[in-house]
């Protein structure tokens, strides 16, 4: 019998379609703001493949997800998963999410992706790479030391990624802790606005090549080495 996937691909890249917008209106972004929503690639709206996911997250017990999610992992052959590619984790769901989100670190899944929902944030940046998004730059310095961060840029369409790159020559940087672009179908490195990056420093959009090269999100910093580094090579085969 045919079960319905709880993953679907964003490109190449395994991923998780939660309900866009707002909860009244049947979405999943609780910490959603009026600007986010207006610009939001979705354009907010759900479909009923997003509508079953969210449901069968809700109606299936955690240990029982952990295993399918793995499953549906292993059968298309990457262990790498992408939270809300769109849609968000809702407060109620915090728990079930950080149990997924920490069970299939253990198995060995390499995962990544964004949330607005600090709660969930705080309990998971030191094991996966989530990057919360803030609208704010002055947020960052504060948060980019603890993880990831994400900061959309709504005129170009792409989300700045930050994480902390202390080290004992950080202070000369301009941004002592930026570590690229993403998004309108490229990433880059560094501070390059991405309507103004020159070719050579785009690369595709798909977060499993920069896991493997080691940008973006996945930037080793000394901040992130000692964290990152098991779980990181425990799959470095991943195509
Ligand atoms: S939180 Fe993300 S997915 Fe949700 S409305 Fe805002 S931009 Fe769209």
């Amino acid at each position: 019998m045919n079960r319905e996937q709880l993953i679907h691909t964003d490109g190449a890249v395994p991923s998780i379609f939660f309900p866009p917008g707002k909860p009244r209106k049947g979405g999943t972004c609780e910490f959603s703001t009026r600007k986010c929503r207006s610009r939001c690639p979705s354009d907010c709206q759900s479909t009923n493949v997003e509508r079953g996911v969210l449901k069968l997250f809700k109606e299936t017990p955690a240990s029982e997800l952990v295993v399918r999610l793995y499953d549906e992992l292993l059968d298309g052959g990457k262990l790498f998963l992408q939270w809300f590619a769109w849609g968000d984790c809702p407060r109620s769901m915090t728990e079930k999410i950080v149990f997924l989100m920490l069970e299939l670190k253990k198995k060995g899944v390499v995962q990544c992706g964004f949330t607005r929902n600090r709660p969930l944030w705080n309990k998971v940046c030191g094991a996966i790479r989530l990057a919360l998004t803030v609208e704010k730059m002055s947020q960052v310095e504060a948060l980019c030391a603890v993880g990831v961060v994400a900061v959309p840029n709504y005129k170009t369409g792409c989300v700045s990624i930050y994480r902390s790159l202390h080290t004992k020559t950080a202070h000369k940087l301009k941004h002592p802790y930026s570590t690229g672009e993403c998004g309108g179908g490229w990433v880059t490195w560094g501070e390059t606005s991405c309507t103004d990056a020159p070719v050579e420093a785009l690369f595709e959009q798909n977060c499993i090549l920069c896991h493997k090269n080691q940008r973006g999100c996945f930037t080793v910093t000394p901040a992130t080495r000692e964290v990152f580094e098991v779980v990181d090579n425990a799959r470095g085969e991943l195509q």
